[in-house]
């Protein structure tokens, strides 16, 4: 007998029932965590997005199927699906701590269902990357990552990232910023510099800017400085913002809540707070990026608790590459350098934290990517 339908039927009815748990979920026991925001309309975007391949795009488009008539095997599995794990492959429900799942094959699985995932953070400017760029991006194709968009978090890193997008149109798209490590050389020139990257198409964001107090390498009036007149600049060109926060939650938070109303989107990427900052930016309605922080057995154990409170359509995913390789990495591979095609291991070990089928968080993340980035 031929069972593949069968599966395909059954990962589908799972994916759609920890769906309509997650509504309940949302519904329940959100309103002390996520307070409605009433945002006045976002600022009209002075700029057509034509140069991106719309083709292309649409052809990410995330395949997750939901089941009409779910065959009966299917109550086997326990409902609510609080923690546990589906493999989609075998559709069999494994219950209990997500670190017993078995994560043989995740990869080719996200490839062969075209489940495409979106990287919204690889430093792709890097000089790690100076040599097999070509070959980095195919072997994110062939692990199911459709579009990266590459930080720009320098005044030339950004006119680098820009020109990468403009050379893998559809590929890729680019970010405009100047990192907080970087602020100290913030002056009129770079404001105008970056202004007019922003302006073009392909990039989809303002940042990386922020404030980190962690490394503190830009004196702290120097990177709010910075932060400030890179948040005008979002409000100004009605651009979402691509921001970076460590050991700085206060005065970070007292910037953005000045700006927020005035920018359409906010992801604070990298996030590797508490939950009282998680709190605090769901609360002014920005999205939350995850890196390969959370498979890291070391210092990732907070984040894999919080990452179940971050509502499905404010969670995206990211590399951050080449930094930050994947500490679950099976083997563990011999150099450091993170690249996209490590993405799935983030997605992988998110959809382990939430207790959800691995394509429920490619194809929400993906589409909170695509709303964000305003990708097609
Ligand atoms: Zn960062």
């Amino acid at each position: 007998m031929d069972l593949a339908p069968f599966r395909f039927e059954l990962a589908g009815f799972l994916a759609h029932l920890h769906h309509v748990h997650g509504q309940a979920r949302e519904e329940l026991a959100l309103p002390h965590r996520w307070p409605p925001k009433h945002l006045p309309p976002s600022p009209a975007r002075p700029r057509q997005h034509t140069h991106l391949d719309q083709r292309a795009l649409r052809r990410m488009e995330p395949h997750v199927s939901i089941s009409a008539a779910p065959p009966k095997a299917v109550f086997a599995a326990p409902f609510p699906p609080r923690r546990g794990w589906c493999d989609p492959a075998g559709g069999r429900w494994y219950p209990g701590a997500c670190a017993a799942s078995p994560r043989r094959d995740l990869g080719q699985w996200l490839t062969r269902q075209e489940t495409a995932l979106i990287d919204i953070g690889a430093n792709l400017t890097h000089e790690d990357f100076a040599r097999d760029l070509p070959a980095v991006l195919e072997r994110a194709v062939a692990a199911g990552v459709r579009h990266i968009v590459v930080t720009g978090a320098s005044r030339v890193g950004s006119a680098r990232a820009l020109d990468l997008a403009r050379s893998h149109d559809g590929m890729l798209s680019a970010t405009a910023g100047i990192h907080p490590h970087q602020a100290a050389d913030y002056d009129d020139d770079a404001d105008a510099g970056l202004r007019s990257l922003a302006r073009d198409p392909l990039v989809r964001a303002v940042g990386e800017t922020g404030l980190d107090y962690n490394r503190d390498l830009a004196p702290r009036d120097a990177q709010q400085h910075a932060f400030e007149r890179q948040l005008r600049i979002a409000a100004d060109l009605g651009m979402p913002l691509f921001l970076h926060q460590r050991d700085a939650h206060d005065d970070f938070l007292a910037l953005l809540r000045r700006y927020r109303d005035r920018v359409p989107n906010v992801v604070v990427h990298c996030f590797t707070d508490t939950a009282g900052a998680l709190r605090d930016y769901l609360a002014l309605d920005c999205h939350i990026g995850i890196t390969g922080w959370i498979c890291d057995e070391r210092r990732g154990l907070h984040l894999r608790e919080l990452v179940r409170d971050i509502p499905a359509n404010r969670l995206m995913l990211e590399t951050d590459a080449p930094y930050l390789l994947p500490r679950t990495i099976r083997p563990t591979p011999k150099h450091r350098r993170n690249e996209p095609m490590y993405l799935r291991e983030v997605c992988a070990q998110v959809a382990r934290d939430r207790g959800e089928p691995v394509e429920v968080t490619a194809a929400n993340s993906t589409a909170a990517a695509r709303a964000f980035f305003g990708l097609g």
